[in-house]
């Protein structure tokens, strides 16, 4: 048995499967107060004593640098309570086993990368576009990390022409996340995206936005695919602007494949990120030195 945690800012899933991913048990949760959710969490691993490892993918930024005094810890967050969180910390005092620490985008772009539409690719980017803007990379089935992990939504991007907004980010302002994650629309318009019709203008803005970064991901990193997945992928047509812009964009400076192919949505939905936090828990459990 090995175990997953995907922690988000809205909610929790936590599963046990076998070793092949066939899932014994989901929960799902809200997140509230750090020590609620644990419990929460405690709970529900409890009754599975033969856990072999677990992986956590969890919303950031969290300290992935296993020389900082603050490894394991979410860190910046907004989110009352959960800033300098000891997340890793706090599981591992409760379960002596294995357990595999990354952010919910690289689960999710793990799962993917395993057994989603990056099953046949050498390397892929996975990134969310919902309440915030957050991606992952893989690269030859290792995660793109440095000094931490890529903070793809907080990226710079020039404004449309047709948008005045000024962006909602508390650092930057109209960074991509500020222009283009979900709550971006509401603060425009002062109504949630899901409820402006299929014709509004917005949807080719936040195409525009996205498709800028892509190109930049493109440039910078060449990955066989990009795979696009939160809630605001889901406005009408989304993908399909994204995908004419970022032809537009790149004006065919470099090599892609063909876009269809390159630009996807995770065929694994919303299961991408406790299947990539499954994923990191069989190769602790069983593939480790
Ligand atoms: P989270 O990022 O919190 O995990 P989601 O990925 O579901 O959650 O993203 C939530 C965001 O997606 C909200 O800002 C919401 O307005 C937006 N959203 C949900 N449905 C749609 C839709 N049909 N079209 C555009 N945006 C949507
Ligand atoms: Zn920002």
């Amino acid at each position: 048995m090995i175990g997953a945690i995907e922690a988000g800012g809205t909610k929790f899933v936590c599963a046990v499967s076998d070793e092949n991913f066939n899932i014994v048990e989901r929960v799902s949760f809200k997140t509230t107060h750090p020590e609620e959710t644990m419990k929460n969490v405690f709970s529900f691993f409890d009754s599975y004593k033969e856990l072999k490892a677990i992986g956590i993918g969890s919303f950031g930024p969290i300290d992935i640098n296993k020389s900082s005094t603050k490894y394991g810890y979410i860190t910046s967050t907004p989110k009352p309570g959960w800033r300098d969180f000891n997340f890793l910390g706090e599981i591992k005092k409760h379960y002596n086993i294995p357990i595999g620490w990354t952010t919910d985008v690289n689960a999710a772009c793990l799962g993917e990368y395993e057994m989603g539409s990056a099953a046949e690719n050498k390397s892929c980017i996975y990134l969310t576009i919902g309440t915030g803007i957050g991606g992952g990379a893989i690269l030859n089935g290792n995660f793109v990390e440095g000094f931490g992990h890529p903070e793809m939504g907080h990226i710079l991007v020039k404004p449309h022409l047709k948008d005045n907004f000024k962006g909602w980010c508390p650092y930057h302002g109209n960074c991509l996340e500020g222009l283009a994650a979900g709550p971006s629309v509401e603060k425009r318009y002062g109504t949630k995206a899901q409820n402006l019709e299929n014709n509004h203008e917005i949807w080719q803005i936040l195409a525009y936005y996205i498709a800028q970064a892509l190109v930049n991901y493109s440039l910078i990193l060449r990955p066989e695919k990009i795979i696009l997945g939160g809630g605001v992928m889901k406005g009408p047509g989304m993908l399909e602007l994204i995908k004419e812009e970022f032809n537009v964009l790149l004006a065919d400076y470099i090599e892609i494949p063909p876009v269809d192919e390159y630009i996807v949505k995770p065929s694994l939905g919303d299961n991408a990120g406790i299947i990539g936090g499954l994923i990191l828990a069989r190769k602790l459990a069983f593939e480790s030195i």
